[in-house]
């Protein structure tokens, strides 16, 4: 296939998937998330087999199917927007996770519980009190 042929071809495919998207919800974060979580359940019940994770991958993978062509995009907005607040906390939990590891001879990393901001302290200084640089709460630590 020569380079215009190809170039031909990517356009028709862009295309087809705006065409197939047109005024659908699309891939948001809780699509997203069911749909990696029905992976995951996939891939564990190579191992289990069981009919109940069976059943949960179904509901999983059919919800993130509808919401991903829902054309109610108000409401599935609304909705990824809570999803969004109520996962907020464990999300940045989450991603400090490989900071925490990376950095872990050197400092740590807390989350203010107040406003869920990121806040990197030095390692080994025992207990010290925190103060959050974006809202001023203060918490106790250990180091
Ligand atoms: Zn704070």
């Amino acid at each position: 296939m020569n380079k215009d042929r190809l170039r031909q071809f990517g356009y028709m495919m862009n295309s087809a998937m705006a065409k197939l998207f047109y005024g659908r919800n699309g891939l948001d974060s809780l699509a997203w998330t069911c749909n990696m979580a029905a992976l995951l359940l996939l891939v564990i019940n190579i191992f289990a087999k069981s009919a109940v994770v069976y059943f949960i991958w179904i509901a999983l993978f059919g919800y993130s199917l509808f919401r991903v062509y829902s054309r109610n995009i108000p409401k599935r907005y609304a909705e990824n927007q809570k999803f969004l607040h109520v996962t907020e906390a464990p999300r940045k939990f989450l991603r400090l996770v490989p900071l925490q590891w990376r950095d872990r001879k050197v400092s740590r990393y807390y989350i203010c519980r107040s406003c869920h901001q990121q806040i990197r302290v030095p390692r080994g200084k025992g207990r010290i009190e925190i103060r959050c640089p974006k809202c001023g709460e203060r918490f106790i630590k250990k180091t």
